[in-house]
């Protein structure tokens, strides 16, 4: 058996730390019932990010299904910064209490995965980022974690489960296995053109056997213009300078013709190659970086109890709503029962935590991973690092 909790048992609040199990026996054995209304907010992002993006709505949407609970959130790709409340769920405390821990599971991994995505596509600019880190993670969650990738703006995903999840064409190469199984680099990217439909883009991976760019030089006379691009994924220790074996290449492939062969990059690729390698790239495949990116540590704490702001110390009580202005981008934190309506600038403000769900009831229609994406893309453009 695999090491992982079904969707059954997640959904039946199995995967919960025992404390809100036990405070759920108190409760019950106490006959203390009370309706209250609890926050997710993150105090701090990782490396001190400026900003991050929210993902793994759609699925807490499906834990709480049917639940007795109310949730208000952002929509998913929604940019945010610290201390900014991002969803609000209410109901009885007893009947969600377990859901605290898959709650915050769920956001907390794939906005974490969304916003590195986003950050290596920002650097990258019009150079593709594809997902390429399945590998390095459970392959149970690897829709999700690729779906996450995609949505903070990676252009393509590796793995054929995740591409259906996401509803886009799965994008690869070839491995190192093939090369070494065919024996030589042309007969392995010739092998691949012959048998592999035409719609599939022909990149040859070029560093198994021998130096990069005779290796290039080879594979482009034998396939011509059908070659798409090489695939360089040198391992560390035979790196040397990866941007100067780039620039060889680049110069080689360009002084016999084939100028229209992109070079495709991968293997530990991170912010910094991508700003270092980008006057070379045309793609990149980022695997551990945004597979295994660092969490979005949110929070979520009881801030309204019997409709009375009441909360921890160290926090401010109260049932808020998030504001901002879509003409100058000002943002304000409120109490939600209070309304801003204009902003200084002349815009007008909206509210950014909306009704998603009553009574375990989807009362939204949740937007397509492709439209989220775009979204994210587009306030990407005007976002700094
Ligand atoms: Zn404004």
């Amino acid at each position: 058996m695999f090491h992982i909790a079904s969707e059954k048992e997640i959904k039946e609040g199995k995967v919960t730390d025992v404390y809100f199990k036990r405070t759920e026996e108190i409760l019950k054995k106490k006959r203390i019932k009370k309706r209250v209304a609890m926050e997710v907010v993150a105090h701090k992002f990782p490396s001190h990010y400026p900003w991050a993006i929210l993902a793994g709505i759609e699925e807490v949407v499906e834990l709480f299904r049917d639940k007795p609970v109310d949730i208000d959130s952002m929509l998913e790709g929604t940019f945010f910064y610290p201390e900014e409340p991002v969803l609000t769920i209410s109901g009885e405390y007893s009947s969600f209490a377990v859901y605290e821990t898959p709650l915050l599971g769920l956001i907390c991994q794939a906005s974490g995965i969304a916003t590195k995505a986003a950050r290596c596509k920002k650097i990258a600019g019009e150079r593709l980022v594809v997902s390429f880190g399945a590998r390095r993670m459970h392959p149970a969650i690897s829709p999700m974690i690729e779906r996450a990738a995609f949505l903070g703006g990676c252009d393509g995903v590796a793995v054929i489960k995740s591409a259906e999840l996401i509803g886009e064409e799965a994008i690869g190469t070839m491995p190192h296995a093939l090369i070494l199984i065919m024996g030589d680099t042309v007969k392995a990217t010739e092998a691949f053109h012959e048998v592999i439909p035409k719609g599939v883009k022909r990149v040859s991976l070029i560093d198994t056997l021998g130096d990069e760019k005779f290796e290039a030089v080879r594979v482009a006379k034998a396939l011509g213009k059908d070659l798409f691009a090489v695939r360089l994924d040198t391992p560390a220790s035979r790196r040397g300078d990866f941007l100067k074996i780039l620039e060889e290449v680049r110069w080689e492939l360009d002084q016999r013709g084939f100028k229209d062969v992109k070079l495709f990059l991968s293997g530990g690729i991170d912010e910094e190659e991508i700003l270092r390698l980008s006057p070379k790239a045309f793609a990149y495949g980022v695997g551990t970086a945004i597979s295994n990116a660092r969490v979005i540590d949110f929070s979520l704490d009881i801030i309204e109890i019997e409709e009375k702001p009441f909360t921890k110390r160290g926090k401010l009580s109260g049932r808020k709503q998030l504001w901002r202005c879509p003409k100058c981008g000002k943002r304000e934190v409120t109490l939600a029962n209070r309304r801003l309506i204009k902003c200084s600038c002349g815009g007008r403000f909206e509210g950014l935590l909306r009704p998603l769900v009553r009574r375990g009831k989807l009362v939204t229609e949740l937007p397509r991973v492709q439209g989220i994406r775009k979204n994210v893309l587009k306030e990407l453009k005007k976002a700094e690092l």
